[in-house]
C-alpha cells in the first residue's frame, strides 16, 4: 500500500513538472534560457499591453534595451497603439492567449482558439505576426504542442521570475542584481492579466536599478529571438 501510494505521488510530481517546469517540453517545444557562454540576457514582460507600458517603454528607450512583450489578445484589442508602439520602439511581441486562462483541463479547441486570436489580434493592430508564445501562469497542457505547431509558435518560459505582481520594487532589484547572468530570460509583467491601468510602478522602479548596474556588469540585453538564436533560423 505505501508503495503504490509512493508511485502516486512520483507520478503526480512528474506530471506537474510536465504541465509548469521550465524545462519541460512535454506539451510542445519551449526554451527557458540561452547559451550559457554569452553575456547576454532577455527581458520579457507579459500581460501587456497596459496603459502603464508607455513609462516601461521611456525606460528601455532611455538605456537602449530591446525586450520581448508577451502581449495578450484582449489587452491588444483594448489599446492597439500602444500594442504598435512597442513594435515601433524596436521590441520583439510574443502572443501570451487572448485573455489569460490557465489551460489546465482545458479542450484542445479552446487552447487552440486563445492562441489564434490573438495571432490575429496581434497581426492586426501591429502588423506582425508573432513567433512566440508563454503559456500564461506558466501551465501547459495537452492540446498545445499541435497548436504551436500550426501556428508556428516556439515556447518560451524563464530562467528568473520577478515575481513583480506581489514584491516591492526593492526587493525585485535586489534580487535580480543578485542572481541574473549570461543566458537568462527574465520575467516581469507590464500588465497584471486584464487589469486596466494597472500598478506598475514595481517593475519599472526595480528596472531603473537594476537595468545599469547588469550594463556595468557587462550584460547585454537582447530580444528572446536573438538571445536563443531563433532569428538565425530559416
Ligand atoms: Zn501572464
Amino acid at each position: 500500500m505505501i508503495y503504490l501510494l509512493l508511485a502516486c505521488v512520483i507520478l503526480a510530481t512528474g506530471f506537474a513538472y510536465a504541465v509548469r517546469g521550465r524545462s519541460s517540453q512535454a506539451f510542445g517545444p519551449s526554451m527557458y534560457r540561452g547559451d550559457r557562454a554569452q553575456s547576454a540576457i532577455a527581458l520579457t514582460f507579459d500581460d501587456g499591453p497596459s496603459e502603464s507600458t508607455p513609462a516601461l517603454l521611456e525606460l528601455l528607450k532611455q538605456h537602449d534595451v530591446r525586450a520581448t512583450f508577451f502581449m495578450c489578445g484582449k489587452n491588444v484589442e483594448r489599446l492597439p497603439e500602444i500594442a504598435r508602439a512597442v513594435v515601433e520602439a524596436g521590441h520583439e511581441i510574443g502572443n501570451h492567449t487572448d485573455t489569460h486562462p490557465r489551460f489546465d483541463f482545458c479542450s484542445r479547441a479552446f487552447i487552440y482558439d486563445e492562441l489564434a486570436r490573438t495571432q490575429v489580434k496581434i497581426a492586426n493592430a501591429t502588423s506582425v505576426t508573432p513567433k512566440l508564445f508563454r503559456a500564461s501562469y506558466g501551465v501547459r497542457w495537452f492540446g498545445l504542442r499541435s497548436a504551436q505547431a500550426q501556428l508556428n509558435l516556439t515556447g518560451v518560459m524563464w530562467t528568473l521570475m520577478g515575481h513583480d505582481w506581489k514584491w516591492p520594487a526593492e526587493r525585485v532589484a535586489k534580487f535580480l542584481i543578485e542572481r541574473t547572468r549570461g543566458g537568462d530570460v527574465i520575467c516581469l509583467h507590464d500588465g497584471r492579466e486584464m487589469q486596466i491601468a494597472p500598478d506598475i510602478r514595481s517593475t519599472v522602479d526595480a528596472l531603473r536599478t537594476v537595468i545599469p548596474v547588469l550594463q556595468r556588469k557587462g550584460l547585454r540585453f537582447q530580444t528572446v529571438s536573438a538571445l536563443a538564436g531563433l532569428d538565425r533560423k530559416p
